[in-house]
């Protein structure tokens, strides 16, 4: 069983090492370590065109080994399932995160976007994120991956399907399947001033909150004390909304006509 392992807070990050040692418990696992040299978190699923890729052999605590690569999560297991590790990939697991990715985050999460880019190769594929940006107490998750991955290697996952783990900090009470909550950003556009007198940017603010009363949500669980697991499929279209577009009759429009005379 051989076991890609990658993260998005970067390959010296304390989370990934307490991932690789728990998969590394596994009976008959072998892991191979291939992550963003640098914390790529909320990169999205970015693919660098436009630059070089380069990868390092590098060693973590223990002596362990791993590669460190420039570029995205995306881009580190892209680069290892095309090629650059040879043998055949079982499963990818992506983290342990420093931060829930819950609801809306998966699409900015470089964790789960790095599970997304296997899946699209056709490898089974976990996110692991702890909820909590400050504590790392990765042990807990660690070994709820390790329980798990024999799981779906055993049961399958279907066609372009990975599994979004999100772990509580402190006690669990429990596992529970979720679905997508709803989160709430607090970002704020904040204005600085240069040396040279110009204005800069953050798009700054708090921790995004979520609706923790929908019950059956990953904002549920995981605000609940359970670790959540949400199937997250790749097909994003909304499927409700395709209907009602029925109404709107596209297949009837003639694009030459004037804006505005459409529709209706
Ligand atoms: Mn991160």
């Amino acid at each position: 069983m051989h076991i890609l392992v990658t993260n998005d807070d970067g390959v010296y990050a304390p989370g990934i090492f307490a991932l690789q040692s728990a998969l590394r418990r596994i009976p008959g696992a072998e892991i191979t370590i291939m992550a963003p040299a640098e914390n790529q978190s909320a990169v999205g699923h970015r693919k660098t065109l436009y630059d070089p890729l380069r990868i390092k052999q590098t060693r973590l605590a223990e002596g362990i080994e791993a590669f460190a690569c420039s570029g995205s999560p995306a881009d580190a297991i892209a680069l290892a399932l095309l090629g650059y590790v040879k043998q055949p990939v079982d499963i990818v697991v992506s983290g342990v995160n420093q931060g829930a990715n819950l609801a809306q985050d998966i699409t900015y999460s470089g964790t789960v976007t790095a599970a997304m880019e296997a899946v699209l190769f056709g490898v089974p594929a976990i996110a692991v994120s702890l909820d909590s940006y400050t504590e790392p107490e990765f042990g807990q998750a660690a070994d709820f991956a390790a329980c798990l991955v024999p799981v779906v290697l055993e049961k399958g996952l279907p066609d372009r399907t990975l599994l979004n783990v999100n772990v509580p900090f402190g006690p669990v009470r429990g596992v529970r399947a979720t679905r997508q909550g709803r989160r709430t950003y607090h970002d704020e556009l904040v204005e600085r001033i240069d040396p040279m007198g110009r204005p800069y940017y953050w798009i700054g603010g708090g921790r995004p909150t979520g609706d923790v009363k929908d019950v059956g949500t990953d904002v549920w669980a995981v605000a609940n004390g359970y670790i959540s697991v949400t199937p997250i499929h790749l097909d994003m279209t909304s499927r409700e909304f395709l209907r009602q577009m029925d109404g709107w009759h596209l297949e009837e429009w003639q694009i030459e006509a004037a804006p505005g005379t459409l529709g209706g």
